[in-house]
């Protein structure tokens, strides 16, 4: 028996949300908590700290969803107008709780604190109808208002609006969802797979052609970000409690990752941090190789995402920021006549730089990147976002094989400089990955 799932309506109160000196982390951080129990969020609201408005939301919510949960506005201060907004809402009324009380003077206590003020008082006020949850990280305990009817039950939730105080609140919340709606709750698993080096708009039609009928219970969300798109697989798990839920659940992402093989064949990469690096990083440990970059118009970008992950001593000899083509020759050997006749973004230029990291540095594989970060300095040859990308590996019979490629990316100077970085990582990825496949082209 599945029945409908519930849903729930989260409402954030705060002026500092409204006018932006705060971001809503609150409904973000709950909308994945909720979307975890299987209680997915509907909408959100997000009100200043006054009666009227906070009442309203409220009521409004409670119409969508049978689950409304409520952030902010919960501290001892004027402007913490929630707790009597809610009971206001629902005519629900809120009286002193002893137990209440005697938490609170026993932190007030440890703090070596007098008796309880008016205005703290407050925080030991709960429901009639409903009850508190003790807080674990601060002196506002959360409160659970009773809602709708015995057969249509709703539960409207307050939360203190410090993060750190609500977070360590929700296991509590989620016992009690657990309790009323155990039956309707829709958890669902996910299931993130790594892409880069192909545009969200080819990358979606083709995911979803070859999901259309492998795996029609499977969502699939398209996160695309400046260094490649994150395909997010959604299932249900059906029914919720059921012993074998998870593992049918499972077995469906499996089926939809198995359709999908074709489609992400050289796109895909597999890294537990979703950084690129770290897989590209594991492939040449695994060779006990190491890699040198030279970069211009990157200006050590690659370099430095490298050597952010520990471990980067294992396979990383180092970089040089060739930026003047002074240091392109004197450094890494980059002949003159080629600066010259070929300008410094070019293939010839990029290889040369590749090379002589290599050899400059006493490593395996090198790097070279070479562009047009923009906003200046384009030409009709060579417009903003040219860079020119050249990698160099080991190759059979003791040579090497390298390979050079000029990229076009769109964008300011700061999304050209990571693109091109991921690009020139996506190569060696390549390079790495399927050696003989493409040895000796
Ligand atoms: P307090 O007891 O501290 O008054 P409170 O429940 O009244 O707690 P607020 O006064 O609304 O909560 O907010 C306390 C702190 O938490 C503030 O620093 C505020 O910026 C932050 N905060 C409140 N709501 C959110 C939210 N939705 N997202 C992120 N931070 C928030
Ligand atoms: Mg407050």
């Amino acid at each position: 028996m599945t029945g409908s799932g519930v849903r729930a309506v989260v409402v954030t109160v705060g002026e500092e949300l409204l006018s932006g000196a705060t971001v809503d982390g609150n409904a973000a951080w709950l909308g994945r908590a909720l979307a975890g129990l299987g209680i997915p969020v509907d909408h959100r609201l997000t009100v200043g700290d006054r009666d009227d408005d906070i009442v309203r939301a409220v009521r409004t919510s409670l119409d969508r969803a049978p689950v409304v949960l409520v952030t902010g506005g919960l501290g001892p201060t004027a402007d913490d107008r929630t707790r009597p907004a809610v009971a206001r809402a629902l005519g629900v009324d809120l009286v002193e709780d002893p137990l209440l009380v005697e938490r609170l003077r026993e932190r007030l206590r440890a703090a070596g604190r007098g008796a309880p003020t008016p205005g703290l008082r407050r925080l030991a006020l709960r429901p009639t109808a409903g009850r508190a949850l003790p807080n674990p990280a601060g002196a506002a305990p959360g409160l659970v208002f009773d809602a709708g009817s015995p057969d249509a039950p709703g539960r409207v939730v307050l939360l203190p609006g410090v993060p750190r105080e609500m977070r360590a609140l929700f296991p509590a919340v989620a016992q009690e969802l657990r309790a009323v709606f155990g039956d309707r709750l829709r958890p669902v698993v996910n299931r993130v797979i790594h892409t880069t080096g192909i545009p969200e708009s080819e990358l979606a039609p083709r995911v979803d052609r070859a999901l259309a009928d492998a795996a029609a219970e499977v969502e699939v969300a398209f996160l695309p970000d400046l260094t490649g798109v994150d395909l997010r697989l959604t299932t249900a798990v059906e029914p919720p409690g059921d012993e074998g839920a998870r593992e049918r659940a499972a077995a469906r992402l499996d089926g939809a990752e198995a359709a999908l093989a074709s489609v992400l064949d050289g796109v895909r990469f597999e890294a537990a941090s979703g950084d690129l690096v770290e897989t590209v990083a594991g492939l040449l440990e695994g060779r006990g190789w190491w890699l040198a970059t030279a970069e211009s118009c990157t200006g050590g970008l690659l370099a430095q995402r490298w050597t952010a992950r520990a471990g980067a001593s294992r396979t990383f000899r180092g970089g040089v920021v060739a930026y003047a083509n002074e240091v392109k020759e004197g450094w890494l050997g980059v002949p003159a006549a080629v600066l010259e006749a070929q300008g410094a973004v070019s293939e010839a230029v990029a290889v040369a730089m590749a090379t002589g990291a290599c050899q400059a540095l006493d490593a395996e594989c090198g790097v070279g990147i070479t562009g047009v970060a923009g906003p200046g300095g384009g030409t009709p040859d060579k417009p903003v976002g040219t860079v020119w990308i050249a990698v160099s590996v080991p190759g059979p019979g003791g040579g090497r094989r390298t390979e050079a490629f000029r990229g076009q990316y769109p964008g300011d100077r700061e999304a050209v400089r990571v693109m091109a970085a991921q690009a020139a990582l996506h190569r060696l990825f390549r390079m790495l990955a399927a050696p003989s496949e493409e040895a000796g082209s």
